[in-house]
C-alpha cells in the first residue's frame, strides 16, 4: 500500500515521489510506503490551509466542534480496526493501543465541549461608560510535529484543540507511524470537514519539519519528540518568531518510601517501566527506594519480571512488545555497557533477544540495574527502552533530591502511606506530572500534560491548557461614554 498526502480535501498521488517502507516492528513485515515530501508539497499545503483557515475562523466555534463530536463517534466506532492498526505499525500491545486509541475518542468529545466554551473574561473598566472583555481568537495555520511512541493520541492532543479555536493545520508525523495519521486522514475527510482545514504531509523532520518551521505562513509549531529535535525546533522557531511548543524527553522516577505497599508499587514499576516496551516519555526508568526496603523490593521486581511474556503486541497474551526498530536496540543495548562500566549491577535482562519467536523482530528484554549511583549516565539519561536502574537512599529528602538531580521534569511518583510526606511530595517534586501511589504513567486527557525543565518549554498539551498554544489573547475595549476618555489620566475619583 503507498500512503498518500491528504492536502486540500485532496489525497495526492505523485508517482514521482520517493517512498521508504513502514515495517512491523514485531516481524519485519512490510506494512506500506510512505512518500518522503519535500518542501514544495509543505508549500501547497500551507497555501490550501491558509485559505480554509480565513473561512474556518468564521464558523461559530459550537459548529466547528460539532465536526469534532463526529470525528470522536468515528473513532469510537472503528476503535479495534485502529488499535490494530496502531499495534502492527509502532509495536505496543493490543490492549495499550486500544487504551491510546480511546485517549482520541475522549480527547474529540472533551474538545467539542470547549466549542461551547473557549472561555474568555469580562472586567470592569477603570472608566465609566466603557465595557472590558478578553476573548480567545484562532492564530491561523499551525504545523504539528509528531513522534512515533503515540501515532494518535499526541496528535489529537494537538490537533482538537486547534480546530476547535478556529485554525487550520498541517501535520507531520513521524516517519515510522505514518499509518495512524492516514487513518486519521480518512476520519477527517468522513467526518465532512471542510477542504484545507486537515493536512497531512509525510516526510522526514530535516525536509518537511524544517520547511514547515520555516515557513512564514505557519504561525504556532506544536512539537513533540526528543530533547535534542526540539532543541533545533526551538532554534529555527525563534529565529523566525513563532509560537513554538515543545513536549520532550523524560529521565522519570518512582519513590519507594519504608511505609509503602510494596506489591502496590511493584505492580506500578512494571506497568510504567516495561509497558510499551519503555517507550513512553512518561517511562519509568529510575526507582528511588528507602533503604529499609530495597532488598525486598528487588526481590518482588525480579519475580514479577521474569514471568512478563515478550512478543507481537497482536497476540493478547503478551506484556511487553518489541522496540521501534533497530537503532533503538542497539541504542537500547549500549546503555548496557555503559551502565556496567559505571559500576551498577545488572540483575536481570541486558541483552538482545535473537531467538525464535523473538529474531525477526526487535525485542530486548526488560532489564533492571541496581546499586546505581544518581549522577550515572544510566540514571541520568534517557535509554527510552525496557531498562530501569535501582538507586538506594536513606530518607525521604534525599529520595526528593535525587528525583530532582536530572535535566528532565515530566513525571514523578511516590509510594507511601505517610499523608505529610504525600502533601510535601507534591509540592518538592519538580515535574508537571506527580503520582502518588501509581506509577508514572496514565495521564487523563482533560488535565495539563507536559513537564519542566529540559522536557518542556511551559506550554501544555492537553487540557484547557492546550488552547493557550491555539489562540491568541484578544483584549476588546468597547466605550460607549460618547466622549474621549483616556486610560490611566481621566479617571479622578
Ligand atoms: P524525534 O525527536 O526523533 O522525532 C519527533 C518528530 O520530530 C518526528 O516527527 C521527526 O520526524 C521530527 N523531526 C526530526 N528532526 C526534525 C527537525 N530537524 N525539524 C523538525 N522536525 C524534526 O523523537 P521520536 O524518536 O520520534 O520520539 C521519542 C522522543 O519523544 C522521546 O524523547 C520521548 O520522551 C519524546 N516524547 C515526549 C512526549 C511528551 O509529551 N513530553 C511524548 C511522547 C514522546
Amino acid at each position: 500500500m503507498k500512503l498518500m498526502n491528504y492536502v486540500n480535501g485532496q489525497w495526492q498521488d505523485k508517482p514521482d515521489a520517493k517512498y521508504t517502507a513502514v515495517l512491523n516492528p514485531a516481524n519485519g513485515e512490510e506494512l506500506a510506503q510512505v512518500p518522503l515530501s519535500t518542501a514544495k508539497e509543505v508549500d501547497d499545503a500551507v497555501l490550501a490551509a491558509k485559505a480554509a483557515q480565513k473561512k474556518w475562523a468564521k464558523v461559530p466555534a459550537p459548529k466547528r466542534a460539532d465536526y469534532l463530536y463526529e470525528i470522536g463517534r468515528l473513532m469510537k466506532q472503528k476503535k479495534e480496526e485502529l488499535a490494530q492498526v496502531l499495534t502492527k505499525e509502532m509495536g505496543k500491545v493490543i490492549e495499550e493501543a486500544r487504551g491510546e486509541v480511546q485517549e482520541g475518542i475522549d480527547m474529540a468529545y472533551y474538545m467539542a465541549g470547549e466549542g461551547r466554551r473557549l472561555f474568555g473574561e469580562t472586567t470592569p473598566s477603570e472608566l465609566a461608560d466603557k465595557f472590558a472583555m478578553s476573548v480567545r481568537a484562532p492564530i491561523g495555520v499551525v504545523g504539528l510535529i509528531t513522534p512515533w511512541n503515540f501515532p494518535v493520541a499526541i496528535a489529537t492532543w494537538k490537533s482538537f484543540p486547534a480546530i476547535v479555536a478556529g485554525n487550520a493545520f498541517i501535520w507531520k508525523p513521524a516517519t515510522e507511524t505514518p499509518m495512524m495519521a492516514y487513518e486519521m486522514a480518512k476520519i477527517f475527510e468522513e467526518a465532512g470537514l471542510p477542504p484545507g482545514v486537515a493536512n497531512v504531509v509525510f516526510g522526514s523532520g530535516s525536509e518537511v519539519g524544517t520547511a514547515m518551521i520555516e515557513h512564514p505562513d505557519v504561525k504556532v509549531i506544536s512539537f513533540t519528540g526528543s530533547t535534542e529535535t526540539g532543541r533545533k525546533v526551538a532554534e529555527a522557531g525563534g529565529r523566525n518568531l513563532k509560537k513554538v511548543s515543545l513536549e520532550m524527553g523524560g529521565k522519570n522516577a518512582v519513590i519507594v518510601m519504608e511505609d509503602a505497599n510494596l506489591e502496590l508499587a511493584v505492580e506500578g514499576i512494571l506497568w510504567s517501566a516495561f509497558g510499551t516496551a519503555g517507550q513512553r516519555c512518561t517511562a519509568c526508568s529510575r526507582v528511588i527506594v528507602h533503604k529499609d526496603v530495597k532488598e525486598a523490593l528487588q526481590n518482588l521486581l525480579l519475580e514479577k519480571t521474569s514471568v512478563l511474556t515478550i512478543g507481537d503486541g497482536l497476540d493478547e497474551s503478551v506484556k511487553v512488545g518489541p522496540v521501534i526498530n533497530k537503532g533503538a536496540l542497539e541504542k537500547i543495548h549500549s546503555y548496557i555497557g555503559i551502565g556496567q562500566e559505571e559500576g551498577a549491577t545488572l540483575l536481570t535482562g541486558g541483552k538482545i533477544l535473537e531467538e525464535a519467536p523473538h529474531d525477526k523482530g526487535h525485542y530486548y528484554a526488560p532489564t533492571i540495574f541496581t546499586d546505581v549511583a544518581p549522577d550515572m549516565r544510566i540514571a541520568q539519561e534517557e535509554i527510552f527502552g525496557p531498562v530501569i536502574s535501582i538507586i538506594e537512599v536513606g530518607s525521604f529528602e534525599e529520595a526528593i533530591e535525587v528525583n530532582n538531580s536530572v535535566i528532565y521534569g515530566l513525571s514523578s511518583s511516590i509510594y507511601t502511606a505517610d499523608v505529610n510526606r504525600v502533601f510535601k511530595a507534591q509540592r518538592d517534586l519538580d515535574t508537571g506530572i506527580v503520582y502518588i501511589n501509581a506509577g508514572t504513567t496514565g495521564a487523563e486527557i482533560h488535565l495539563p500534560f507536559g513537564g519542566t525543565k529540559g522536557t518542556g518549554n511551559g506550554h501544555r498539551d492537553s487540557g484547557v491548557a492546550a488552547l493557550d498554544v491555539f489562540t491568541e489573547w484578544k483584549s476588546v475595549y468597547v466605550d460607549f461614554s460618547g466622549k474621549l476618555q483616556r486610560a490611566q489620566i481621566d479617571n479622578d475619583i
